[in-house]
């Protein structure tokens, strides 16, 4: 059995000792953004207090220590991840710029008028709008794949939609809406038996599961270090190498070059053709601390406490009456999208609020989804593995409160 100790665990995040008009702070809001742990707290301050200076142009002492610790964060990222090597993962904005990178290069040399790209009905915007881009540039055609009503992707229905015209699959590990876990695995395997790529968008698996980007046999894998407990500002963009390798540069300027010259320029090698200009530094820094942190809870110890809250959370709702959960996948990550009959979803957010309760309200970045529902909107309440079933308890009791208020 793993060992949970959440108390413990609570004391490394100062921010959960936090009160909200009057009340202790409970943070559900972690699909959105996770908190800090004082690990990495403490490092990124080390860092601008000791140790900044800019990398891999200095000869001097801190330029060089700075140079060590960056590329030593992408080793700890690569090790993280199980990439096979380190220059397979390019530190980005977060997974945003990492979708965007993947469009913008290999989607500008590889994609062409009347290409399809496979997508889910559940994606984030962030892994549809990229593409949407590429549709009107090249006249590249989206396909989109259905869920069911437990916001479940409809494999069989997937499956069918590949054809000769597929180039390029992409698709949420988790979807940070409904919680549901696709067989990314699987579904990879099926993508690459048609000799098609994926890019597989692990903004919300990262917090919750093991990821093994060798295992998924993905091509891409992106994520963001904020909801991983790292740094805002910072995210992943993993690809394989021989993938990246032959990608054109997105970003040009400084560090991605060889020799400029107004006759002709020459690049670099990864990771530095994708990272131009100076790079977040204390953000990847910082985000190997938060992988270091998150290693030293250990991911059996995460599962856990958190299978427990998404049970014990699930069942407590279920109990409210007109309260109707969406997303009932067999495998979930840790949060649950529900509204309640007759009250909108920001008064519900509102409410809790009040009550010291961060939960986040509306269309949660997934709009076409929603559509899907006959809905605008949810109220989520998203889990960490800091969280504790009291504070679930307060959540149904603020919303019990709430139903009072406003209903009859
Ligand atoms: N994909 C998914 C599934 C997400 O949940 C998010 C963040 N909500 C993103 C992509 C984008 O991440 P970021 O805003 O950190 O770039």
């Amino acid at each position: 059995h793993p060992e949970v100790d959440v108390a413990a665990w609570r004391k490394d995040f100062p921010i959960l000792a936090r009160e909200v008009n009057g009340k202790p702070l409970v943070y559900l809001d972690n699909a959105a953004s996770a908190q800090k742990p004082l690990a990495v707290i403490e490092r990124i301050e080390r860092y601008y207090s000791q140790e900044h200076a800019n990398i891999h142009r200095g000869v001097h002492f801190l330029s060089q220590e700075a140079t060590g610790a960056y590329e030593a964060a992408r080793e700890t990222v690569a090790r993280y991840f199980n990439a096979a090597e380190a220059r397979e993962c390019i530190f980005t904005r977060g997974a945003t710029e990492a979708i965007n990178l993947v469009a913008s290069t290999w989607g500008e040399a590889n994609l062409h008028t009347g290409d399809e790209i496979l997508l889910t009905v559940m994606e984030h915007h962030a892994n549809i709008v990229p593409w949407q881009l590429l549709e009107s540039r090249l006249g590249v055609k989206l396909v989109v794949a259905p869920v069911s009503d437990a916001g479940e992707l409809l494999i069989d229905e997937w499956e069918k939609l590949i054809g000769p015209r597929t180039k390029l699959v992409a698709l949420c590990h988790a979807s940070n809406s409904l919680g549901t876990i696709n067989p990314a695995k699987e579904l990879i395997a099926k993508a690459h038996a048609h000799g098609i790529p994926v890019l597989l968008d692990g903004a919300q698996s990262s917090a919750h599961l093991k990821i093994d980007v060798r295992d998924l046999d993905c091509d891409w894998f992106v994520c963001s270090g904020h909801k991983l407990f790292g740094p805002t500002g910072i995210g992943v963009l993993y690809g394989k190498a021989e993938l990246l390798g032959a990608m054109p540069p997105y970003q040009g300027g400084g560090d991605m070059i060889e020799r400029v010259s107004f006759s002709g320029t020459t690049f670099r090698g990864l990771p530095e053709l994708f990272e131009a200009g100076t790079p977040n530094i204390a953000g990847a820094i910082g985000l190997a601390a938060a992988l270091d942190y998150v290693e030293s809870i250990g991911h059996p110890a995460i599962a856990a406490q958190e299978a427990d809250l998404l049970a014990y959370a699930t069942a407590q709702l279920e109990q409210i009456e007109g309260l109707t959960i969406y997303g009932r996948a067999a495998r979930k990550v840790a949060l649950i999208s529900f509204n309640i009959a007759g009250i909108h979803p920001n008064d519900i957010g509102t409410m809790l609020d009040s009550d010291g309760i961060a939960v986040r309200t509306g269309h949660h970045c997934t709009m076409p989804l929603w559509e899907r529902f006959g809905l605008t909107g949810t109220a989520r309440a998203s889990f960490a593995f800091y969280n504790t079933r009291q504070e679930i308890d307060a959540l149904v009791a603020s919303l019990n409160k709430l139903r009072k208020l406003f209903l009859p």
